[in-house]
Formats: C-alpha cells, structure tokens, sequence
C-alpha cells in the first residue's frame, strides 16, 4: 500500500540512517578523502534509492561545482549531493558521482560514527 519500491544490494552495504533504505555498496567507495560541512564524506561511484535535487553552483574547497542534492526516497533526508559539472579540469573525475555524507548513513560495520566539530565554510569537498 503505497510503499516505494527500493533497491536491494548485496554486500558492504551503506544504508540511510533514519529508515535503512540501501544507498550504496563499500566496493562502489572511490574515496573517503572527502568533507561535508558536517564531517566526512565518501566519494561513490553509484548510489540507489535516491532523488536527485535542482542544481545549482556551488564554491568547493576545490573550485566551482555544479550540484545537486541527493536525498533518500524512502524518507526524504538529505543524504549528500551528486557532482553534475566540475570546472577544474583535474576535478573532472567527480562528475556524474555522488558524495554520501557519513553520518547521515549507516556503514556495512554497522559502528556508530561521531564527527568531529570541525567547521568549514561556505562549501564542501575534498581532495585538492
Ligand atoms: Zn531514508
């Protein structure tokens, strides 16, 4: 009745953390260099059960971005964001790949993840 049709992955599995939704496999994972404005953040090379938000510009750690948000469809949380354009040239490898912020999901070790209250401005990202 009503309930969404979600994905099922097998393996490492990243899930939503508010309705355990599967959102990604660890094996997908191109890196964990990344940071969100709330922690750390992995690069995935492909992630089910999402919604793919407007895009919009975005000033990175690594220069400007095109991106839009992605969210969880079974819940609707914000779960990170998908790279649509790069503008550097040696940032071209993030396009059409998604960031999943950590401690919005729930790792295949199931462990509980506490960021730390580092702060950074304006935007996000990583690996310059
Ligand atoms: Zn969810």
């Amino acid at each position: 009745m009503g309930r969404i049709f979600l994905v099922h992955l097998e393996g490492k599995i990243y899930s939503c953390k508010h309705c355990k939704a599967h959102l990604a496999l660890g094996e997908e994972i191109i890196s964990k260099a990344f940071h969100s404005r709330h922690g750390k953040a992995y690069l995935f090379n492909k992630v089910v059960n999402i919604m793919i938000g407007q895009k919009e510009d975005r000033m990175m750690m690594t220069g400007m971005h095109t991106v839009s948000d992605i969210f969880c469809v079974g819940c609707g949380s914000n779960v990170g964001w998908k790279y649509e354009a790069a503008y550097e040239k040696n940032q071209k490898y993030k396009e059409g790949k998604f960031i999943l912020e950590r401690f919005k999901v729930s790792g295949p070790d199931g462990s509980h993840y506490w960021v730390n209250n580092e702060t950074h401005v304006g935007g996000s990202d990583g690996e310059a």
